[in-house]
């Protein structure tokens, strides 16, 4: 990472302009965002460690909406979550021109003249279901939400959108992919505590917890077999 070759006109107008409208960013998902990137690739670092509290004290926000947009941020691709631990968070940033999502139009196009980064050819939009990345675009991800009918895919619960979010089945830090087959629906307390475990394991944690039935379970953990083979497409 140069940070000479960072642009600041480019790149404000980028985050403006591009990201932040395609990506559907809330206004704490830009100040998270900004902070992030401030502190990391504008000074030259491609990685930052930082904690949830001391960003929003400094944002004079709670630690809540933090948090959250954090893990969107990572959902989105816009950075990527590398550790989460009690200390802090560990990410690597991507600047606007890096982020996937952003590079593409339903169209295939990308980004708009004079915002798109020199030797940026884009990728092939995806033809087929399945090598489509379904956080690429709002409506993909709202798709895998449909697919839920409004329930978290673990503990079954309603997901009210406040406290809807994505979880990828295998994580990202063990290969597993944005495909509709490694995406689900479902809520934050479930999508926090069951970490990088493996999906099965966390089922049967919540069966022991009673928030499971012995039935429950059982659906639960068919419908994982059926994910992966995908049978339940969205
Ligand atoms: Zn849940």
């Amino acid at each position: 990472m140069n940070p000479k070759k960072l642009n600041p006109k480019l790149l404000w107008m980028q985050f403006e302009d591009v990201l932040a409208p395609r990506l559907g960013l809330t206004v704490f998902d830009r100040a998270v965002y900004s902070h992030l990137l401030r502190h990391s690739l504008v000074v030259g670092k491609l990685r930052l460690q930082f904690s949830v509290m001391s960003v929003a004290a400094k944002l004079g926000l709670s630690n809540g909406p933090v948090r959250q947009a954090v893990r969107r941020l990572d959902e989105l691709g816009a950075l990527r979550l590398l550790e989460r631990s009690k200390t802090g968070h560990l990410v690597e940033m991507r600047l606007p021109q890096n982020i996937r999502a952003t590079r593409l139009h339903k169209n295939g196009a990308s980004m708009p003249a004079g915002v798109e980064a020199a030797g940026d050819a884009g990728e092939p939009p995806a033809s087929t279901l399945e090598s489509t990345d379904f956080l690429k675009t709002w409506a993909l991800r709202k798709a895998i939400h449909d697919r839920e009918r409004g329930a978290c895919f673990y503990c079954l619960r309603r997901t009210p959108a406040n406290v809807k979010c994505l979880d990828h089945v295998v994580p990202r830090a063990r290969f597993g992919r944005n495909s509709y087959r490694n995406l689900v629906s479902c809520c934050i307390e479930c999508n926090t505590r069951k970490g990088d475990r493996p999906a099965p394991d966390f089922l049967r944690t919540l069966y022991r917890q009673g928030r499971l039935t012995p039935a429950e379970l059982d659906t639960r953990l068919r419908a994982l077999t059926d994910l992966a083979a995908g049978k339940l497409r969205p």
